[in-house]
C-alpha cells in the first residue's frame, strides 16, 4: 500500500482535513487511527481508499518544514509527499484565493553571492528544484475535470513574510517568481535528495505588499480550503490509479 505525506505549515491549513474546522472535515472520509507526537510535531496516521496518509503540519520557516518533511519520509516511511498551503501572489494574474502549484522551487534568501554564485545557489545543491511530473500530470488532470483554474509556477522559499513591494519586485526579478511563501523549496531539497516524488500546491492568500494583518488572516481560512479540497482530489485519482 503507498504511503502519502500530507503537508502544511499552519495547523489552518491542514484544519480542513481535522475535525477541528468550521467546514466539514475532509477527513470524515479518512479511517484515522494513530496519532504520533514526535519532535515537537503531532503526526495524524490514517487510511484513505487504498492509501496509507500521514498528516501533519510543520510550523512556520524552512528548518521546521525540512524537519517535518524529513519525518514523514524516514520515520513514517511516507512514499510521495503533497504539499498543501497558502502564499503570497507574485505574478498579478494571481488573485486571493486562486491555485498555483509549483512547478520549480527555489530558496530567495539563500545567498553566497559574495564568493560568485547566483542567488540561491550553493555548491552541490541547485537554484530550481523540480517537483515530480506524474504528480503534476495529475494535478493537471483533476483541475481539468473540475474546472478549476490551476496555474504552474515559481515558487520562491525564505525565512521572511513578505508585505513590501519592493522585495517583492526583487524576488520576482532574480527569480522569476509567480508565489513566495516560507517552506515549499525546504520540502522540495528533502524530497529532492532523499528520491520523494512531492508536490506543492498554494492557494494565495495575499498580494505580498502590503500590512500582513489587512488581508492575511482574512484569507488564510477560505484560502487553506480551496487547497486541501485539492489535494483530496489528487488522492483520489492517486487512489484510483493505484487500483489499475
Ligand atoms: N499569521 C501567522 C504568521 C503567518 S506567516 C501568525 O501570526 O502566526 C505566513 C505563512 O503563510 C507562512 O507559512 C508562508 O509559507 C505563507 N505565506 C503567505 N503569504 C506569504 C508572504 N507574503 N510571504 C511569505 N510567506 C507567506
Amino acid at each position: 500500500m503507498m504511503k502519502i505525506a500530507i503537508m502544511g505549515a499552519m495547523i489552518e491549513e491542514v484544519e480542513p482535513f481535522l475535525n477541528l474546522g468550521e467546514h466539514e472535515p475532509l477527513l470524515k472520509y479518512f479511517k484515522k487511527h494513530n496519532d504520533v507526537n514526535y519532535g515537537g510535531n503531532l503526526y495524524h496516521e490514517a487510511k484513505y481508499k487504498g492509501l496509507d496518509i500521514v498528516l501533519g503540519y510543520s510550523k512556520i520557516g524552512k528548518v521546521n518544514a525540512a524537519l517535518t518533511a524529513a519525518t514523514m519520509i524516514e520515520k513514517f516511511g511516507a512514499e510521495q509527499l503533497l504539499f498543501t498551503g497558502v502564499a503570497g501572489a507574485v505574478n498579478p494574474s494571481l488573485k486571493i484565493g486562486d491555485l498555483i502549484a509549483a512547478t520549480q522551487l527555489c530558496q530567495h534568501d539563500l545567498d553566497i553571492t559574495a564568493f560568485g554564485h547566483p542567488h540561491g545557489y550553493v555548491p552541490e545543491g541547485k537554484v530550481y528544484v523540480e517537483p515530480s511530473r506524474e504528480l503534476l500530470r495529475i494535478a493537471k488532470s483533476v483541475a481539468d475535470e473540475k474546472e478549476i483554474a490551476l496555474k504552474g509556477g515559481v515558487i520562491a522559499t525564505g525565512d521572511q513574510f513578505i508585505a513590501d513591494p519592493e522585495r517583492k519586485k526583487w524576488i520576482e526579478t532574480t527569480f522569476d517568481a509567480d508565489a513566495i511563501e516560507m517552506e515549499g523549496a525546504a520540502v522540495a531539497v528533502v524530497c529532492d535528495q532523499l528520491n520523494i516524488p512531492f508536490f506543492v500546491l498554494r492557494a494565495i492568500s495575499d498580494t505580498a505588499d502590503t500590512d500582513a494583518t489587512f488581508d492575511f488572516d482574512e484569507f488564510l481560512k477560505h484560502s487553506s480550503q480551496v487547497s486541501s479540497s485539492f489535494v483530496l482530489a489528487m488522492l483520489d485519482k492517486i487512489a484510483d490509479g493505484q487500483d489499475q
